[in-house]
């Protein structure tokens, strides 16, 4: 798929107000970021906007206000961005003093917006306050690739009012992704995990077209081996319904687990052991992929010249469970060709054990990353194409 984006790069963009969606929904606990890889992805766009002499404000959500919760509250990475930029980062607490605001910023200063979502005509995509956003500004750069999947008043609706471009993280995120599904190399492996099938079932769809095969692991492997007839005990089972569907259709291509590590419901070490997977007990739990399938998947993956990630092997908030994953990741490390990461939990785990520096891309979206690999219309991504 082709995706000709509107570049902000061919843009005049000198002394223009932009408005900048960007996606700054990090988890924050008192009042310190977690992590701040999505805010540091956006400042190479943030920076060539200040070289342009731009007034920039800064819009995003953070989490699911429901109306004003000063829990969610931007603040926090207001100052993170301050100190970033070594410079004062104007805030905006309302949509009503936006224009003030402006009128106060000297060309190349920044300003970010208080949580977006306080106000719940963004998620509706209200058109009065997508003219109301729209109008304190010249230009729009969308620049939050992990929320383009909604159709949101700042992510779709100020389209309407105001040149729209592309920001340099939507650029490289839909670059990288798009290597993933035209003309990729071969063998191409894809290694899924996580908690349930429905979830991922469009993935799978669509990137079957392509791919040679989907190593499955985590709960979503329950699935099918329920499918296939086998006891899964008080394992998290999904839809065995479209676990059959997948196995009829295109069992060639799917490689499940031969052997799941598995315990008791109060996880007691002593009850941990290492089951084929004709061979769970009624009061067993699955949380791992096996030794024998860890060994599999790892020589398949390392044969690969493309490899997407995407849902942990196992119940990896537990260490007891996290073999699998690490495994997986390791041997992603020495593939010699495209190694790719996305999803919310699949990040978490890769940073939790500091293996960032086993692929070649990591995406900061979630729910966007899997919905364009899907083949599914981003709602954001359409009003930036040509
Ligand atoms: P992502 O957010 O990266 O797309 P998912 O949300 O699909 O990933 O799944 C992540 C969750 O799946 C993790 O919290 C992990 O603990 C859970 N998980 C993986 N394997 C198992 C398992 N065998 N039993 C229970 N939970 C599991
Ligand atoms: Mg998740």
């Amino acid at each position: 798929m082709q995706y000709n984006l509107k570049k902000m790069e061919e843009a005049d963009l000198n002394k223009q107000t932009v408005l900048v969606r960007v996606d700054f929904n990090v988890a924050i606990s008192n009042k310190k970021i977690m992590n701040t890889k999505r805010i540091d992805s956006t400042i190479p766009t943030i920076n060539y906007l200040e070289s342009k002499n731009c007034r920039i404000i800064l819009v995003s959500h953070l989490g699911r206000p429901r109306g004003v919760d000063m829990n969610l509250s931007l603040q926090p990475v207001r100052d993170y961005l301050s100190e970033k930029l070594n410079k004062e980062v104007y805030f905006i607490k309302n949509i009503e003093s936006i224009n003030e605001t402006v009128n106060r910023m000297n060309y190349g200063d920044v300003a970010i917006m208080e949580n977006i979502r306080f106000y719940n005509e963004e998620t509706k995509n209200s058109e009065k306050f997508s003219k109301m956003l729209a109008s304190s500004a010249s230009v729009f750069v969308s620049d939050a690739f992990g929320t383009l999947h909604r159709a949101h008043s700042s992510t779709v609706g100020v389209s309407q009012y105001l040149p729209s471009y592309a920001g340099l993280l939507v650029e490289k995120e839909v670059c990288e992704i798009s290597k993933l599904l035209d003309n990729p190399s071969h063998p191409y492996t894809v290694a899924l995990g996580g908690a349930k099938v429905s979830d991922k079932i469009k993935l799978i769809q669509n990137l079957s077209k392509n791919t040679d095969r989907f190593v499955i692991g985590g709960a979503m492997a329950n699935s099918f081996i329920r499918a296939m007839g086998f006891e899964t005990g008080k394992s998290l089972v999904d839809s065995v319904g479209l676990a059959k569907q997948l196995l009829d259709s295109m069992d060639n291509k799917l490689i499940l687990p031969v052997d799941v590590i598995v315990c008791n419901e109060s996880m007691d070490r002593e009850t941990i052991r290492n089951a084929k997977i004709d061979d769970i007990k009624i009061n067993e739990t699955a949380m791992d992929i096996g030794n024998e399938t860890t060994a599999m998947f790892r020589d398949l993956i390392k044969e690969s010249r493309t490899v997407i990630f995407n849902g942990p092997m196992g119940y990896v908030e537990n260490e007891s469970f996290e073999n699998g994953t690490k495994a997986v990741m390791d041997a992603i490390g020495s593939v010699n060709g495209v190694r790719v990461a996305g999803g919310g939990d699949t990040l978490s785990a890769i940073e939790k054990f500091h293996m960032e520096n086993r692929f070649s891309y990591i995406s900061t979206g979630g729910g966007a990353f899997l919905e364009l690999l899907e083949g599914s219309e981003l709602p954001g991504l359409k009003v930036l194409l040509k």
